[in-house]
């Protein structure tokens, strides 16, 4: 709270934009919290090691590409991807793998009697931890 004027602008440089992912029925993949930017994951791209290469690319992709050349983003319906909630409570200082394992549990009593739901948070659960074992979070 009591940063001077130079620190906090040097912090919202920092923050000022982040890699989110994205995924539901229609789109799934990479997108900038800012503008629309984004890198949609190839429908084939289904083996661990490929979804790696894929996601180190985004990220390269991401560091390259300027906001100001998208539209921005004006829709928060991100904000709550299974993604960002586990990336919350690892935020909270849980570790990444209590994280999922904490957020599968929610979602089972959230979802319950929706399958489908339950299979695409189990799969984001581990696309999350596959992420962080390969070092990219
Ligand atoms: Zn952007």
């Amino acid at each position: 709270m009591d940063y001077s004027s130079s620190d906090q602008r040097s912090v919202q440089d920092r923050t000022a934009r982040e890699l989110v992912w994205t995924s539901n029925p229609t789109f799934q993949g990479w997108t900038c919290s800012q503008c629309e930017w984004n890198y949609a994951l190839p429908t084939l791209l289904t083996e661990a090691e490929a979804r790696t290469a894929y996601d180190r690319l985004a990220g390269a992709k991401f560091r390259e590409h300027k906001c100001a050349e998208h539209l921005s983003r004006m829709d928060a319906a991100d904000h709550d991807s299974f993604t960002s909630r586990i990336r919350r409570m690892v935020a909270q200082g849980f570790k990444p793998k209590d994280a999922v394992e904490l957020f599968l549990q929610e979602v089972a009593l959230e979802y319950r009697g929706q399958p489908k739901t339950l299979a695409q948070a189990k799969v984001e659960g581990e696309d999350f931890l596959r992420r962080v074992k390969a070092g990219l979070i």
